[in-house]
């Protein structure tokens, strides 16, 4: 019995000895590019199971070459902060143990590796915040590095979700958008839902709870995010994870992240954590985003220490930023702050304001944002 076949070996007599899906990572970071784009740019993997088809920088489709109807397509992406690396290695090993058949594929997939210049640059961004430049938001920004980028991410979310409804127009959607958070937090890994005016679809709030994620964000107003992007655009059950603290290449434990790891590769291979589960499923905490902390100017202060923890509480009163005559002052009972950040740039959000809501929340009709 051979046990030690190499990966190239294993993804059969029909593929170059590939980089490209045994380090897909480490291809993209490179810049490399298949020989010729067209058919040279796919070919089939896992024992002939599976097709691949090198879509551009970082974008890889993977799928059966056997579909039905009901095929679920399931975009996960990662990158879109260039720093957060540890679901990009995530992804990558996920690429490369469904090529060599390590792992099931039961959908179709495509996988995004988002900010490549800010990877290489081990930097968040170059010019702009990619994950506020979807829905239309690069068109703002012509000359950034990032706008371009955005406009093909969001031009692949759509080929690849328009193409699911004509072939599986009986197959779910979904987007899973993994991220790193920069500081710590009380709870250290949560989602974030967009606003889209439909309730939470009751599969993804399984999934998260299959995930251990432990708190959810309900946004009540539209953002530039890509999972908003997905969500409203492609009708996807679309979040945005965060899944821990940012590190460098190669400095990540991704045992950390085994729960969402395993999460994802069930979801891949078509178990729903849903079906079968009688009893109630976890159901993670919910919190609701009341208000935001806008930076206006340059003067602008966020009186909170540098480095407090995400979900951290505050009471009614607190006096939480200023910047000349602007305060934010605590206005509930109690408020958590969520993604602090001063060094955004002037008219941006400088951090979110949450307050906890009932788990029924999740499956209710989202409203307007409640007024402070
Ligand atoms: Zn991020």
């Amino acid at each position: 019995m051979i046990s030690n076949a190499s990966s190239t070996e294993a993804h059969g007599a029909d593929a170059q000895p590939n980089v490209l899906l045994d380090d897909f990572l480490a291809y993209t970071l490179a810049l490399q590019q298949p020989a010729h784009t067209g058919a040279a740019a796919q070919g089939s993997c896992a024992q002939g199971q599976l097709r691949w088809v090198w879509l551009d920088d970082g974008v890889l489709q993977l799928g059966p070459v056997h579909t039905t109807c009901t095929t679920p397509s399931v975009l996960l992406s990662a990158g879109i902060h260039g720093d957060e690396t540890a679901p990009l290695e995530l992804l990558s090993r996920l690429v490369s143990d469904l090529a060599a058949g390590r792992a099931t594929l039961a959908c179709r997939l495509l996988v995004v590796l988002g900010n490549i210049g800010a990877m290489r640059a081990a930097r968040r961004y170059l010019d702009d915040d990619l994950n506020r430049l979807f829905s239309g938001g690069y068109a703002e920004v012509p000359a950034s590095r990032e706008a371009s980028r955005a406009a093909a991410l969001e031009e692949a979310a759509r080929q690849f979700f328009t193409a699911a409804q004509v072939a599986h127009p009986r197959g779910s959607r979904w987007h899973l958008d993994l991220h790193t958070a920069i500081r710590p937090s009380v709870f250290e890994q949560f989602a974030l839902l967009p606003h889209t005016r439909t309730p939470v679809a009751p599969a993804l709030v399984a999934w998260l709870g299959a995930a251990r994620i432990a708190a959810v964000l309900l946004h009540t107003t539209k953002s530039r995010t890509y999972s908003h992007f997905s969500a409203q655009t492609c009708q996807a059950r679309a979040c945005t994870l965060e899944l821990g603290q940012v590190r460098p290449f190669g400095q990540n434990d991704l045992t950390h992240f085994a729960a969402t790891d395993t999460a994802l590769r069930d979801l891949l291979a078509g178990y729903s954590p849903a079906a079968g589960a009688e009893g109630s499923p976890r159901v993670p905490r919910v919190f609701t985003v009341i208000d935001q902390i806008t930076k206006h100017s340059e003067a602008f202060e966020l009186l909170v220490a540098a480095d407090v923890p995400n979900f951290t509480p505050f009471p009614q009163g607190t006096v939480l930023a200023r910047d000349g005559a602007y305060r934010y002052v605590v206005q509930h009972e109690q408020e958590r702050l969520v993604f602090p950040n001063p060094g955004v740039k002037p008219g941006l959000r400088a951090g979110l304001l949450v307050i906890e809501a009932p788990r029924e929340a999740l499956f209710a009709l989202p409203g307007p944002a409640v007024s402070a």
